[in-house]
């Protein structure tokens, strides 16, 4: 933003209107470097909220003097994510156990594994960087290494953990590494891809939503694997996965812009 936001705009900013996120961030960017309209918002915000604010400062400044010395950063760091995808790690184990299940009961229907290898990673992988689960997303999205190279070692973390399930689940049923892995892996690297445009956590349900409905739920009614999943179609995903990974890497920037990988500007700023 290179002219001044009007001062409706900035008193709703201090408001906490519903602003979109483009704009709230063009605001904020605004202010750093702009004195007057830094006065405009300190007349913007009520009196109370002043007081408040203030009383907040202090009240953080003399915890932070009174408080224990800070925990190790990186330490923190892997305990907060950790936290946030291991209920949707279990999730997609459960799913798996029942896909094992299913299959190994009912012999006549399509394999239950193989049709939900390809999403498993997808709910886990959409957690990790949903800003809606992550309390600290802000000061992510601030952060210079955000973009996708937290997006992949974020990305590889659920990977090292569901691949594991996917093999044993795989063994379990007998089916060849490459008719799950290779759906799995380009199904990550679909969702990263259009992860740039509308959002990881949103590409991810969505891919799921769409898989589900347009594959899945077809399959079982229809009592047979789809051709897309058997055994002579891996080099079709092969090529689909380093298609979608050259493209991850060729629109790398998409993951830096504020408020991608975080959903779409606009939508669940709270
Ligand atoms: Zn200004």
């Amino acid at each position: 933003m290179n002219t001044h936001p009007t001062p409706v705009l900035i008193s709703r900013y201090a408001a906490g209107d519903a602003i979109d996120d483009a704009t709230v961030w063009a605001i904020e960017a605004h202010l750093e470097s702009c004195a007057a309209c830094r006065t405009v918002l300190t007349t913007a915000v009520d009196p109370a909220a002043r007081q408040l604010l203030d009383r907040v400062a202090d009240g953080i400044a003399a915890g932070i003097a009174a408080g224990p010395a800070p925990a190790r950063r990186r330490r923190l760091r892997r305990a907060g994510v950790t936290a946030r995808i291991l209920p949707w790690l279990a999730t997609a184990v459960a799913l798996m156990l029942v896909a094992v299940l299913f299959e190994s009961t009912f012999h006549s229907m399509p394999s239950l594994v193989l049709l939900i290898a390809p999403v498993a990673p997808l709910l886990p992988v959409a957690a990790a960087w949903s800003r809606r689960t992550d309390p600290a997303w802000e000061l992510i999205a601030s952060m210079p290494r955000t973009g996708l190279s937290l997006l992949l070692r974020r990305t590889f973390a659920v990977l090292m953990a569901v691949v594991p399930v996917l093999a044993a689940a795989g063994g379990v049923t007998g089916h060849s590494p490459v008719r799950w892995l290779l759906p799995c892996l380009a199904f990550t690297a679909g969702a990263l891809a259009l992860g740039g445009l509308v959002g990881v956590d949103r590409a991810a349900l969505g891919l799921s939503v769409v898989w589900s409905v347009g594959v899945i739920a077809p399959s079982l009614a229809g009592q047979r694997l789809p051709v897309i999943l058997e055994a002579g179609s891996w080099p079709g995903w092969a090529a689909a996965t380093a298609g979608l990974v050259a493209v991850l890497l060729i629109r790398a920037g998409d993951h830096s812009r504020p408020g991608i990988g975080y959903g779409q500007p606009g939508i669940g700023r709270n």
